[in-house]
């Protein structure tokens, strides 16, 4: 990992605006330079990454966004960089929840992750689809299935919501309510609960991908992939990995 992290964000950029401090008789602390991450990941830093290279990838890229640290993104040089091909290391199925961006909460650039987005996270053939080809034909190393706290989608299944072809989604997250052993509240306005059930949907969704997709489960059992969920708190920025 210590030759991926160098090989990408090798670029230090001393600060043009500490620069003008300095002239103007700021200190040298000014010149703390900070890391620009310039390209996207290569063919030979990705295949060189083990699936829990990945996975420590991505938690330390979660662990800068928490710390309101993230890399420096040149997104123009990662867009130049990525054009002829790209080498991302994990598909991600998150939420479409506009408080959950994988992206951004785990700090990661163009081209790094395939990011499948979806209320509530549930799997279908068309996302199943998407994972083969992002694991099977470009390689990447790790399923994330990516839950967060106070999901509308979850509240909604919950609360037995209906609305056009939405009440069919909720109905796919709806095995979760029966499955989440909870002393307290079962409702939907408890979201003690409503994030339990978050919690059971992730780990539901990784046995549906390994029930549906014989393509992932071998590469998973083959040890070239692994399949993590995580659950992502939009109150305090954490992703936790379960
Ligand atoms: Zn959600």
């Amino acid at each position: 990992m210590s030759n991926t992290d160098n090989g990408r964000r090798n670029l230090l950029k001393g600060s043009v605006a500490g620069a003008s401090l300095l002239a103007l008789g700021g200190t040298a602390a000014f010149l703390t330079p900070s890391l620009t991450y310039a390209a996207s990941l290569s063919q030979s830093e990705r295949d060189a990454m083990s699936p829990d290279d990945v996975i420590s990838f991505l938690e330390k890229g979660n662990d800068r966004f928490v710390n309101n640290k993230p890399l420096n993104h040149d997104y123009k040089a990662q867009k130049r960089s990525s054009k002829d091909g790209q080498y991302p290391a994990a598909v991600i199925l998150s939420c479409i929840d506009s408080r959950a961006p994988a992206e951004i909460i785990l700090d990661t650039g163009i081209g790094d992750v395939f990011n499948s987005r979806v209320a509530g996270n549930v799997s279908n053939t068309d996302i199943l689809g998407s994972m083969e080809f992002a694991c099977a034909v470009a390689g990447a190393k790790v399923v994330l299935v990516l839950g967060h706290t106070k999901c509308g989608a979850v509240k909604g299944a919950i609360a037995n919501a209906k609305l056009g072809n939405l009440t069919s989604l909720l109905d796919k997250i709806k095995p979760a309510i029966g499955k989440t052993t909870y002393l307290g509240k079962r409702d939907a306005d408890n979201y003690d609960f409503v994030d339990a059930v978050a919690r059971t949907n992730v780990m539901l969704t990784l046995n549906d991908i390994r029930k549906n997709s014989p393509t992932l489960k071998n590469l998973e059992k083959s040890g070239s992939i692994k399949l993590v969920g995580a659950m992502y708190d939009i109150s305090t920025g954490k992703v936790e990995f379960i």
